[in-house]
């Protein structure tokens, strides 16, 4: 038996591309992403399988300061994570390459050596060398190598699914001799309402400037399968205040009528399947610093 199976968690500052780097390895967009930073906020699981190994990945919300309560569960989702891996991926981006490449390197070292303290083997991800300069490539890993013992140092474009193949292999070779946790063609564990919430709040983030989408939370309410009819899935967008609400519904409720159209042929790609999506918006009075609603939100 020469197969190898194991967690890897995938880490780092927000917006370095987490999200965008499991999906591309996975081949399927399994957790949201989107331009503004702190877009996932719990864990994501994604499996990848094939003849010679199985990959279980955790895509984990940004390495930030906590300063919410949300923030602070968010921390202990990287932290879970972490714990349970084999091995992580620790991912920078093009700002290494930038005029404070140094000291920006040096603080990227500290978080993961904070993060990293029972020492599991780490592979840096320098990420977006699409937006590089390929010979400024070089002493940037030499500068890196030096910092920290990873295990290896792979420059990828995530986006362009460039240098994919190379983390591949490295990533097989980090991950101990085992059977498969999982059946080979599980795509993740996580139940299909948690996708559901996740890409309307994906759409969210799209559609709305500032803090909006920070201060949005959704859950999905009810989501039934129905015999020859499509499925009928019902969710509340919560946001912190009144305005907030008048804000997201928006003027004679086009935009939420907006987010509604895009989330439901968002979820219908993800399941394959046409669906029935009911939104609704209510007010969850600052919920993000309270921890008996963010319990209630399941963090
Ligand atoms: P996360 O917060 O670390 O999960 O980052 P996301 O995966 O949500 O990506 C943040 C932003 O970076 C998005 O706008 C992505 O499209 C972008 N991005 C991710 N990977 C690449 C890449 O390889 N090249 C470029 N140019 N942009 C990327
Ligand atoms: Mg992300």
């Amino acid at each position: 038996m020469k197969y190898r199976s194991g967690y890897i968690a995938i880490t780092g500052r927000p917006n370095v591309g987490k999200s965008t780097l499991m999906n591309h390895l996975l081949d399927y967009k399994l957790s949201i992403t989107s331009p503004k930073p702190q877009t996932t906020r719990r864990s994501v699981m994604g499996i990848f399988s094939d003849d010679e190994a199985q990959i279980i990945f955790l895509d984990t919300p940004g390495l930030i300061e906590p300063k919410y309560h949300l923030q602070k569960a968010m921390i202990r989702q990287i932290q879970n994570a972490i714990q349970d891996a084999d091995a992580l991926v620790y991912i920078v981006d093009d700002r290494l390459f930038g005029e404070t490449g140094g000291i920006l390197l040096t603080d990227e070292i500290n978080r993961l050596k904070d993060l990293n303290h029972s020492g599991k083997p780490a592979i840096l991800v320098i990420n977006k060398i699409d937006l590089v300069v390929k010979d400024k490539l070089l002493p940037v890993i030499d500068a890196c190598n030096a910092a920290y013992p990873f295990q290896s140092i792979i420059p990828v474009s995530a986006k362009k699914n460039d240098g994919l193949t190379d983390l591949m292999i490295e990533l097989k070779k980090v991950l101990p001799l085992h059977q498969p946790y999982y059946d080979q063609e599980i795509l993740t564990d996580f139940p299909e309402r948690f996708f559901v919430a996740e890409l309307i709040r994906e759409q969210i983030f799209y559609y709305y400037k500032e803090e909006i989408p920070y201060s949005t939370e959704v859950q999905v309410n009810e989501f039934i399968e129905r015999d020859g009819r499509k499925d009928y899935i019902s969710a509340v967008i919560f946001v912190e205040r009144d305005s907030q609400k008048g804000i997201l519904i928006g003027r004679q409720g086009k935009a939420l009528k907006d987010i509604g159209t895009r989330s439901r042929k968002a979820i219908e790609h993800f399941l394959g399947r046409p669906v029935f999506l009911e939104l609704h918006v209510k007010v969850s009075k600052d919920w993000r610093k309270d921890d008996s609603k963010l319990r209630q939100f399941g963090y």
